[in-house]
Order: structure tokens, then C-alpha cells, then sequence
């Protein structure tokens, strides 16, 4: 259905919108690319009482086999920057890929986005997640956000410190709200080809490291800080654990890989059989990172 040039889609999967590769039908899709049409799909929802929900890359979720009701609006066609070499400021779009725009910062000599490069997602998800790697995380360089509500349209700003952002955590996890754009700071004047040569490395470790060569949604559990997920689930031996097409990575135990079209439910079930087993082994209950919807 067109909506002022903006197509709205019934019953449209979300599989090939996920990173896993999984998920059934959203009831109703869209893929805005500026805040004109944004705050079209908003008023729809409002007028036919929908619910909206955002979705970045897809890179952090695991949505059911019966899909989502409501409206999912994908941001990823929401996307463009603006660097300024001189000062390190950078003007974001919350559609914007964390890689592309890591590569970008690089040639510009910017420094403080180069644990970024293997992260697949978006900013708007990467600011939800507080997305991190390398002691490093999107909290440390973000200025502030503009956001949207999806309750009533209203535009406004959050600065970095009303975010409350913990470990994989901020106050947008909570909130019905769309990250519009963001505003990050970061260090000016270093030499390029430095800074690229530490990205390429970064994603060099993390190629060799873990599955990037199948369907994930990377980290399935939280560490449980001072420990590790990944140690924990492979010391019990569970590499390679599978149900269905889903399986614990043989590279990555804290990954769950789509190996042979996997089913959402094939995923929740190697969740619940890693928790028990952890809790029963350890006294640990492992939190899953992955949003998990339409369950
Ligand atoms: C191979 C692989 C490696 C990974 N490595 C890391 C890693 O090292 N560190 C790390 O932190 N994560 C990692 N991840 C997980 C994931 O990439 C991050 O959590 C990322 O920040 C999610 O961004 P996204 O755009 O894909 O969000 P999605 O997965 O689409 O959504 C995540 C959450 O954010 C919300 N959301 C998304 N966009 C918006 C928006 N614009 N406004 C409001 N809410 C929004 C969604 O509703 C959902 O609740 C990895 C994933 C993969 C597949």
C-alpha cells in the first residue's frame, strides 16, 4: 500500500531483514529513508492503531516463526553522515552501517571507531545495544541522540549522560522510541593509514575468530562479567550442539549458527538447553544479548 510515496507492506517476511536469516511475516513492513516519510508511518499506525516497532541491520534479533503484529519499520534505508575531519564531530543517521561508517572514519584519520568495523548493525541499533568490542563501546564517543517517539511523534534530543548506558544496555531498551539521528565525537588529526591498518586488523581477528561465515546474530548471552559466556558453554563441551538447522558454533561457543534453515524455535530451544545446562553446571543463569520478538 502506498503512503505518499511510501510503500507499506502486508505480511512481508523478516527473514532476509535478519542476520540469523530467521523470522516470519511482519503484518505490516516499511523502510522510511528521511523523517518526512518516518513520521507518515507513524501517523498511519496512530490513525489504524497499529503498534511500531524499529529495527536496525537485524544483526542483534531473533524474531519468531509467527512473526511480528503491528508495523516493523526498518531503518536501514535511513542512512548517511557527515564527517568533519578537523574537529572528529560526526552527524549520523540512525540507519547508518557501523562498518561503512568505521571505514569512513578511518580514511578520515578519525580515531575511536576502529573496534567497530565487525559489528554488522546499524548506529540506531548500536545506540540501543550500547554495541561494543575491544574494551571499547558506542557510549564512549556518543555525544547525544535525536530521537522520535513513536507515542506521539514528538522530536527531541538525549544527551550521553540520560542514556544510562551500562553494559549492552541503555535507557532506550525501555523506551518507545526511534533513534533519528545521532552525534558522535571523535579524535581528529591522526594519520589514516595508521588507523585503517588497525581496523583491517580488528576485523582480521574477529574473521578468524568467529563464525562470520554463517548466519548469526553474533553473541547470544551477555558475559557474566568477571566471566566469560563463550568459556563457560564450551568448557561444558557444547560446541557443535544442534537442534534442528540451529547449532552452537564449532569457532564461537557464545554463537548460535543458522546452519540449514533453521527455525526461531530451533534457536529458543538451544538458548533454554545452554541455560540449564550452564545453571547446572555453574550456579550461572546466562542473560541472552539477542532481542528476541514477536515471542
Ligand atoms: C557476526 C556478528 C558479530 C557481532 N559482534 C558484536 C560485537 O562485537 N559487539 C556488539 O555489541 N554486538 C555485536 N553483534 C550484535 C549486533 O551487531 C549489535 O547489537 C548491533 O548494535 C545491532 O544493531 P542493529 O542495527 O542490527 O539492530 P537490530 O538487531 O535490528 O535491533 C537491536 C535492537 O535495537 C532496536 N533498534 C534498532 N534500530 C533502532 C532505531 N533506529 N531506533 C530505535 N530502536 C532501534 C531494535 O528494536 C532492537 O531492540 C554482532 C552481530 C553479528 C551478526
Amino acid at each position: 500500500m502506498p503512503l505518499n510515496n511510501i510503500k507499506i507492506e502486508a505480511n512481508k517476511s523478516l527473514s532476509r531483514l535478519t542476520t540469523l536469516r530467521i523470522g516470519g511475516p511482519a503484518e505490516w513492513l516499511a523502510e522510511p529513508r528521511n523523517i518526512n516519510e518516518l513520521e507518515n508511518l507513524l501517523s498511519w499506525s496512530h490513525q489504524k492503531n497499529i503498534e511500531c516497532k524499529a529495527i536496525g541491520a537485524g544483526s542483534n534479533l531473533l524474531i519468531s516463526d509467527s512473526g511480528i503484529e503491528g508495523l516493523s519499520i526498518c531503518m536501514r534505508k535511513f542512512h548517511g553522515f557527515n564527517i568533519n575531519p578537523l574537529t572528529g564531530e560526526i552527524k549520523v543517521l540512525g540507519g547508518e552501517s557501523l562498518p561503512c561508517l568505521a571505514r569512513k572514519a578511518a580514511n578520515s584519520g578519525l580515531k575511536g571507531l576502529e573496534w567497530a568495523i565487525g559489528i554488522p548493525g546499524t548506529i540506531g541499533g548500536a545506540v540501543v545495544m550500547n554495541a561494543g568490542a575491544q574494551g571499547s563501546s558506542i557510549s564512549k564517543i556518543l555525544k547525544s541522540v535525536q530521537v522520535i517517539s513513536i507515542k506521539d511523534g514528538e522530536i527531541f534530543e538525549l544527551d550521553n549522560k540520560d542514556l544510562q548506558f551500562s553494559y549492552r544496555n541503555s535507557l532506550l531498551q525501555k523506551e518507545n522510541l526511534i533513534v533519528i539521528s545521532a552525534l558522535l565525537q571523535l579524535e581528529p588529526g591522526h594519520d589514516h593509514e595508521k588507523i585503517n591498518r588497525i581496523t583491517k586488523l580488528n576485523l582480521h581477528q574477529r574473521t578468524n575468530t568467529q563464525p562470520y561465515h554463517l548466519p548469526s546474530c553474533g553473541s547470544v548471552f551477555r558475559n557474566p562479567k568477571p566471566l566469560k559466556a563463550g568459556t563457560l558453554i564450551d568448557n561444558l563441551g557444547l560446541k557443535g550442539t544442534r537442534v534442528g538447522g540451529a547449532e552452537i558454533s564449532k569457532i564461537h561457543a557464545n554463537f548460535i549458527v543458522n546452519r540449514s534453515q533453521a527455525s526461531a524455535s530451533d534457536v529458543r530451544q538451544l538458548i533454554v538447553l545452554i541455560q540449564k545446562k550452564v545453571k547446572d553446571a555453574y550456579g550461572v543463569l546466562l542473560h541472552p544479548e539477542v532481542k528476541q520478538l514477536g515471542f
